[in-house]
């Protein structure tokens, strides 16, 4: 009994890891084509914690909202934040 729970863990952790490296890759590649100015600055990796310009909440880069405002990149906690910012065109006073 116990080895079956073993094995059905093995096979869970293998399709997670499986599937964390194909959304990894198709991430990549999507954040590729949009960077284009090659400099590379600005890049975070998607599980570093990074702060809403706007209000100023850790997230995980990951799940954040890419805006471009003005001449500069955001990334922003979710679409409310990037539309205020967005709207005012820098961040809050
Ligand atoms: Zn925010």
């Amino acid at each position: 009994m116990i080895l079956k729970i073993i094995i059905y863990a093995a096979i869970f952790y293998a399709i997670f890891y499986a599937l964390k490296g194909i959304f990894g890759s198709i991430q990549r590649q999507v954040s590729e084509e949009e960077g284009g100015d090659g400099s590379g600055g600005g890049e975070v990796a998607d599980d570093e914690m990074i702060v809403c310009p706007e209000c100023e909440t850790y997230f995980p880069s990951g799940i954040g909202i890419p805006r471009r405002v003005g001449r500069e990149r955001h990334r922003f906690c979710g679409e409310e934040c990037a539309g205020e910012f967005s709207v005012r065109g820098g961040p809050p006073e």
